[in-house]
């Protein structure tokens, strides 16, 4: 295992791929670096794969579904989900470190990449063993007389999934771990600026429980094209894709010719409607907060505040406020909530869009720039842009940064309007001293998930998906760990009639 500690807590990962149950480098030996974005320096190195590793990944795990018992031996199944998840436990701070190094999280706010995830493997390998499989629908009428039917639930097959940098030990193990347990085999192809967290979790399956070679293969790579080889792969059964809009295009054009179950959860552009009798000193600073935290790297992020016209500057100067005292820097030093953006692109992005916004009338509220006390590392200031016009690029493109868009509005239907005026419907927040008014608002709303006041739509027992162009399909609650699993239904005699 090749690994190195240094001084400052970066870690490098495990630089190998999992294919059929061998951890190896790409046979050219070629790799890519991986930059600590907090540093700017290079943390080590990743395999770089290629089209014809991912070609092997995915004749293993078409080898494993067909020719051996894992889709049908449930209790080994449970058992070995069960000893990973104690194998992720055990190697939690070593996950964590990879996760800081490679991302720049704070490791303050660590605890939902690196925990949370942790205990969903548990939660769905018990959810798992305790599903039904075979459901009695009863007796139907039919032209030849009744009919018995059952369902059978059945694994989809062989499962590829893609995952984006944002989140990535987290969305490795949501996008996986139900697939494995509802009897899947699984191709892993985690994005190209964290290779460590696939690379690890492969190295942990290999080495620290029973799951059988083939079962589960990572293959880790710089180059899309071999996501793209993944997704155009007829040996594939379903693509599980996290990831940009453009990119969730691609992939359902490639899985086209051969009718590929797709699940696609992509990017967002939400909002936050404030109606005119909230709460500001409540919902604003921890709207604020929530902008910074993750950098804003976030896609359930609500980056578009609307507020009632009648107090519009109170608002602002809220946001304002915590904005810029918020806690930036180092994302080693404990109590630092925003860490840098992931990459010098994705800052130059950032900027841009921030530009952009108020080359298009915006009124920067505050930030806009580099924070002057951290030249080095790719971070950027908390950012408030007023007066947004809401067909304008910034109001229009999702941002990824820690940046807050402000329109005003003058009615609720004005606020519904500005709400609904995206392609994107990932998700959504009303605030208000009404919870009915507020939940009528946010049955208007068209997107996958509204939060109230502050109170988290998001969790594993509750379906997760996106509308119109956020995605196709569902994670988590029972609605996601059925898109794993195709329902064959059994016609057959009534042998109980007499
Ligand atoms: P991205 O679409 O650029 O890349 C995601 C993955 O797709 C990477 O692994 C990449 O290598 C791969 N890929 C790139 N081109 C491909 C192709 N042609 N075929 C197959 N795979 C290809 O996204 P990103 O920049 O890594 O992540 C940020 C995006 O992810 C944002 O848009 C964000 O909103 C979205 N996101 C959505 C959710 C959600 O639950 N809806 C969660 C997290 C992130």
């Amino acid at each position: 295992m090749t690994t190195v500690e240094t001084e400052s807590g970066v870690l490098a990962g495990d630089e190998r791929m999992l294919i059929d149950g061998e951890l190896q480098l790409t046979s050219s030996g070629a790799t890519f670096e991986v930059i600590h974005p907090a540093s700017e320096e290079v943390a080590g190195q990743a395999t770089d794969g290629t089209v014809d590793d991912m070609g092997r990944a995915v004749a293993a795990a078409r080898r494993a579904f067909d020719e051996t018992d894992w889709s049908r031996d449930l209790e080994f199944r449970h058992h070995c989900l069960t000893q990973l998840h104690e194998a992720l436990e055990r190697n939690k701070e070593r996950l964590r470190r990879i996760l800081i190094t490679e991302v720049g999280c704070p490791v303050t706010v660590s605890g939902s990449q690196i925990e949370s995830p942790i205990e969903e493997v548990k939660h769905w390998a018990d959810h798992g063993k305790n599903f039904e499989y075979l459901v009695d629908t009863g007796v139907h009428p039919t032209q030849l007389g009744p009919a018995r039917r059952k369902i059978h639930y059945e694994p989809v097959g062989v499962v590829g999934a893609i995952t984006p940098w944002n989140v990535p030990f987290y969305l490795n193990i949501a996008e996986t771990v139900p697939a494995l347990m509802a009897g899947n085999t699984v191709v892993l192809k985690p994005a190209q600026l964290t290779p460590w967290s696939g690379s690890e979790y492969g190295r942990i399956v290999a080495e620290e429980t029973d799951i059988p070679a083939g079962v589960f293969n990572v293959v880790v790579s710089n180059a899309n094209e071999v996501g793209a080889a993944l997704s155009a792969d007829p040996r594939v059964d379903m693509i599980t894709f996290t990831g940009s809009t453009a990119t969730g295009r691609a992939i359902l054009a490639a899985g086209a010719p051969t009718v590929k179950k797709t699940l696609l959860e992509l990017g967002g552009k939400s909002a936050h409607i404030v109606l005119d009798d909230a709460d500001f000193n409540a919902c604003l600073p921890l709207a604020a907060m929530m902008a910074c935290v993750m950098s804003g790297q976030s896609c359930i992020l609500p980056s578009r505040i609307l507020l009632p016209r009648s107090r519009y500057e109170e608002g602002l100067e809220i946001l304002k406020t915590m904005m810029e005292g918020f806690p930036v820097g180092d994302p080693w030093t404990p109590g630092n909530m925003q860490g840098p953006q992931i990459s010098k692109t994705q800052r130059q992005k950032v900027l841009g869009l921030i530009r952009s916004g108020i080359d298009s009338g915006a009124r920067l509220v505050t930030g806009g720039g580099v924070p002057e006390n951290l030249p080095v590392g790719y971070y950027t200031q908390p950012t408030l842009l007023a007066d947004v016009d809401p067909d304008s690029q910034v109001a229009q493109d999702e941002i990824f940064g820690p940046v807050l868009t402000v329109t005003p509005y003058d009615t609720d239907d004005d606020a519904v309007a500005i709400a609904n005026n995206t392609i994107y419907g990932l998700s959504g927040e009303v605030s208000s001293g009404d919870v009915d008014r507020a939940f009528a608002i946010a049955t208007r709303m068209r997107t996958g998930n509204v939060t109230i006041n502050g109170k988290s739509h998001f969790g594993i027992t509750s379906p997760f998906g996106g509308t119109k162009q956020s995605g196709l399909g569902y994670r988590n609650g029972e609605e996601g760990y059925k898109e794993y699993l195709e329902a064959k239904t059994i016609g057959m005699p009534d042998t109980a009639a007499p």
